[in-house]
């Protein structure tokens, strides 16, 4: 288990929680794995992806920590990636319509729980909506901290800690930037307007789920 500042009690904990979860994302038919740290998480992405391949990623803090954005830049492979900076609304739309068309798509997650679903909130649902149509196959990479007990607690970790972070990451002018506190706005710059729950494989998409030792994203 990665991390040098957790006591034995907390990699005890966490070594525990990981079983559960692992055991019960394959018996919803994903594919799961534990790694120890990012740069495994790196390692094993990497070697899932042929040369030539048209690859995706929605946008996600993690897949920029574990180095897969700029290593994915660099390999022989068609690379799409919408929310990279310094493109216009037009160009994102063109490349997010270009994501649901490609091979591998890559992506964090909001929320794992620990009886295997998959939980994600999103703004205009390119994010999510590739998890499940579109690419072939899936490969979601998620830190630890992204395990919760079950979908109520998903739930609250959306509203409590994840929709006021990533309004404040994007510049949104939501209620929750001031206060910090999610109040299920109606603000026109909502960030939380499409849930998704992978409670199983989606029929016609292969999820590889890589759990990874450590606090990835938010
Ligand atoms: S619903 Fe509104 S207030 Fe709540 S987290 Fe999302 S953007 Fe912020």
């Amino acid at each position: 288990m990665g991390g040098t500042k957790m006591s034995q009690w907390q990699t005890w904990f966490h070594e525990k929680q990981v079983e559960r979860t692992i055991k019960a994302l394959k018996k919803n038919s994903f594919e799961a794995l534990f790694v120890p740290d990012s740069k495994a998480a790196f390692e094993e992405v990497m070697k899932r992806i042929p040369d030539g391949t048209t690859v995706s990623v929605g946008g996600s803090i993690t897949l920029g920590q574990v180095g897969l954005l700029d290593a994915l830049e660099k390999r022989k492979i068609n690379f799409i990636f919408p929310m990279k900076q310094g493109k216009t609304p037009e160009e994102v739309h063109a490349l997010i319509q270009k994501t649901f068309l490609s091979d591998i798509y890559l992506s964090g997650t909001n929320a794992i729980t620990e009886d295997g679903k998959l939980f994600n909130v999103d703004a205009t649902g390119n994010r999510v909506g590739a998890m499940f149509i579109g690419p072939k196959k899936v490969i979601v990479v998620a830190g630890l901290n992204k395990i919760v007990p079950d979908m109520e607690a998903a739930e609250e970790r959306i509203r409590w800690w994840v929709g006021p972070q990533n309004a404040k990451r994007l510049n949104r002018k939501t209620p929750c930037v001031e206060t910090g506190v999610c109040s299920d706005c109606s603000s026109p710059e909502r960030i939380c307007n499409i849930n998704v729950t992978l409670r199983k494989k989606p029929s016609r998409t292969d999820v590889a789920v890589i759990l990874v030792g450590e606090n990835l994203g938010i």
